[in-house]
Order: structure tokens, then C-alpha cells, then sequence
């Protein structure tokens, strides 16, 4: 079963496609699970021109109706596709504390499949760092940890991989891998996803505490999608014996 957790729409700023797009290059690629997984920032202020200008935050109220807008429409394509592939209505929550990324202290999104945390090792988060609080204020079934060098952050808390992974296992908090290679990241690679895939130790801790991990591509432009490249992590996973969210 090949996953993609992370990818994005029109509904981020930086995202060039439709929905529909998203899911048909995903399923032309042989995709079985994707997630659609918006920027909030994206989602919850719709408008980049609104969402950069000075007085953007007293419009914070209108954060419930956008969350529940692009869940209802990523909701219908799932609909819409639902014979040829799954579909998991997810958000990408920017958690930097600068005042308007992280999402409204209100804003509910505990009916959405999952979401995907990224910032959590910056030094000025709204999670301070600590992913089980965040992931408690998040509400939904399943957490994902995303562009994060895992490792690094348990060792700066000063506590113990295994232990922190087990507890992540407990409380339904993945780990994502990303495996961007694509034009809006200037086709960056995640150096911890290396990292990951070459340190049998590091495997090894993630396996024996249950842990989940996830494959995403990050994917921006379909034109620059590379299934493959997904499919291709999603088989090294399994074969170390390494479960995936959603895996049956
Ligand atoms: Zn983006
Ligand atoms: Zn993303």
C-alpha cells in the first residue's frame, strides 16, 4: 500500500493546483493513500494580500469557517474519488509564534483525519517544543511530526529516543519523512530523511517502540510529482518493518 501524507493545493499560498489535480496525479501515480494536507496559513486566510496585511489578525474569527470550508471540499474529492483512491482530509499547522501562523486558539480541527505539525524544533513555536501538549490541543486521531529532525529535538530536550517514541506510539503521533525533490524547494532533500534511511541504529529505536512513519512528498505542482520517488520510500519502510499510518 503506497502512501503520500503531505501534499498541497491552491488552498496554500504556495500551492499551484486544484484538488482535483492533486488526486489525479496521485492516482496516474499509483498512489493508494493521499493526504491532502493545506498550509493553515493558506486555508485559514485564503488571500495572501489578507493574509500579510498589518491588521490581518482581527479577522482571526473567520478561521472556523475557512477550516470547515476546505475540509467540506477536500471532503467531496474524496467523494469523487473514493473507487479509485483513499483520500485523508489533513493541515499542515505552521506553529511559529509571530502572531498569525499558528492557528486561533479557538479554531477547531479535531474532525479532520490528521495534521501534520512543522516548526516544532524552532525557537519560537507556540508548542514550545513539546509535540504531546500540542498534540492534545490539535484533537485529531492522529498527529504527524513533519520537516523535523527528530533525533536532534529528543536529544536538545535532553531525553531518551526510545522512550520519547514509545510515548509518541501510546498517543498516535507519527513521524514524517519527507521526500520533497521538487521546484519549490529548490529541490532540497531533507537531510534527517537520509539521516534516517542510513542509520540502522536510529531504525532500529523507531521499530521496537511501534512508532509510525510516513512517506510525503510535499508536493507543490503536479507537473513536478515524482510517485516514484514515493513509492520507493514507502517499500524501504517496509521492508525495515516500519509501520505507516493508515496501514491495514
Ligand atoms: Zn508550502
Ligand atoms: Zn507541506
Amino acid at each position: 500500500m503506497i502512501q503520500d501524507l503531505h501534499s498541497h493545493t491552491y488552498y496554500s499560498f504556495c500551492g499551484g493546483d486544484t484538488p482535483e489535480q492533486v488526486a489525479e496525479a496521485a492516482i496516474k501515480g499509483g498512489i493508494d493513500v493521499l493526504g491532502i494536507t493545506d498550509h493553515n496559513t493558506g486555508v485559514c486566510y485564503c488571500r495572501l494580500d489578507f493574509y500579510t496585511a498589518p491588521d490581518a489578525q482581527r479577522f482571526g474569527g473567520t478561521a472556523e469557517r475557512t477550516l470547515r470550508r476546505y475540509y467540506d471540499h477536500i471532503n467531496l474529492i474524496r467523494e469523487k474519488y473514493r473507487d479509485k483512491i483513499e483520500i485523508k482530509r489533513g493541515i499542515e499547522l505552521n506553529t511559529t509564534d509571530d502572531g498569525r501562523n499558528p492557528l486561533p486558539d479557538s479554531a477547531d480541527i479535531s474532525y479532520y483525519d490528521y495534521c501534520l505539525v512543522e516548526c516544532l524544533d524552532s525557537d519560537c513555536t507556540v508548542t514550545r517544543g513539546d509535540i504531546f501538549a500540542y498534540a492534545k490541543r490539535c484533537g485529531t486521531p492522529l498527529v504527524g511530526i513533519a520537516h523535523t529532525d527528530l533525533f536532534r529535538h529528543i536529544r536538545s530536550r535532553g531525553e531518551d529516543p526510545y522512550e520519547y517514541f514509545c510515548r509518541m506510539a501510546e498517543e498516535n503521533i507519527f513521524w514524517e519523512m519527507n521526500v520533497s525533490y521538487d521546484s519549490i524547494h529548490n529541490y532540497r532533500v531533507h537531510g534527517y530523511m537520509l539521516d534516517f534511511f542510513a542509520d540502522e541504529e536510529k531504525q532500529d529505536i523507531v521499530r521496537r517502540s511501534g512508532a509510525l512513519v510516513s512517506i510525503g512528498f510535499d508536493g507543490h505542482r503536479v507537473g513536478d510529482y515524482l510517485p516514484d520517488r514515493i513509492r520507493e520510500y514507502n517499500e524501504k519502510l517496509h521492508a525495515l518493518g516500519i509501520k505507516r499510518p493508515f496501514e491495514k
